[in-house]
């Protein structure tokens, strides 16, 4: 099975003690491509690092809704500055992590707001795709994406909108973002989705080490459970693994380039 993770923070300290453990088992078990994202600029430098020095490993950078407070404008134009230092690297796939985030209440909305377009425009600027952190905020994401129309359209990375929410990022071109959450037999609406999604519009992530999923439960997620979680999520959509695996692994190969 050839797998690929396209949503990771494998550069958090979570992972210092065996990265390159980890690593080797991930690529051992067909995980053969892995995207991690930067979430604010200081950790920008490290992720490029990562990416840079370990074989299957690609970066994406961008300012995090989640990390609203930490963000100053400067911060922006200095993820300009790496897009442009970085431009035709092929070890930069993405702009990303961005979006809105309204579950969280304190998060200021015009803020977010103002950073989710300042960074969309960038990946239209870039002609990269766009990795999107959406919480509770799909209509506005979605209406956003309507007025931006990025090129190269992106993941919305741990879907779990309705069919209909569904059905528009793919109008978009976006691809939905499938990991942990859907293995959880009590993900009762998202699973019901899911077996209504068709193959070409989904890839498969991880978040580790964050949304264990229901088969690792409550310990540090990783891209070596990306087999298990594939078979899971297979048997959700009512295909073989196999087929999902494929279907995935080629999604992600066009979104990227690769
Ligand atoms: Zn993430």
């Amino acid at each position: 099975m050839r797998l690929i993770d396209t949503h990771t923070h494998l550069d958090f300290p979570d992972f210092d003690a065996d990265r390159a453990r980890l690593l080797a088992n991930a690529a051992a078990r067909g995980v053969e491509r892995m995207v991690v994202l930067g979430v604010y600029q200081a950790n920008f430098q490290r992720v490029w690092a990562l990416a840079g020095a370990e074989p299957g490993l690609y970066a994406a950078l961008g300012l995090h809704p989640v990390y609203l407070e930490q963000h100053r404008p400067e911060h922006l134009q200095q993820l300009r500055e790496w897009l442009e230092r970085l431009r035709g690297d092929p070890r930069l796939c993405a702009v990303g992590e961005f979006g809105l985030d309204y579950y969280l209440e304190h998060l200021d909305k015009a803020r977010q707001q103002a950073l989710f377009e300042a960074q969309l425009q960038m990946a239209c600027d870039f002609q990269l795709p766009a990795l999107l952190h959406v919480r509770r905020s799909h209509a506005q994401v979605i209406a956003t994406l309507k007025r931006y129309k990025p090129a190269r359209a992106g993941v919305v990375h741990a879907f779990a909108g309705s069919y209909e929410e569904a059905r528009e990022y793919i109008k978009l071109g976006f691809r939905l973002g499938l990991g942990g959450a859907a293995t959880w037999p009590q993900a009762l609406r998202l699973r019901k989705t899911l077996a209504r999604l068709p193959l070409d519009s989904v890839v498969l992530e991880t978040d580790a080490p964050d949304m264990a999923p229901a088969m690792f439960p409550g310990v540090r997620n990783s891209p070596e459970h990306l087999p298990e979680i594939a078979g899971a999520l297979a048997q959700v959509m009512g295909v073989e693994a196999g087929e999902l695996a494929a279907a995935s692994t080629r999604n992600a190969c066009e979104l990227f380039g690769w």
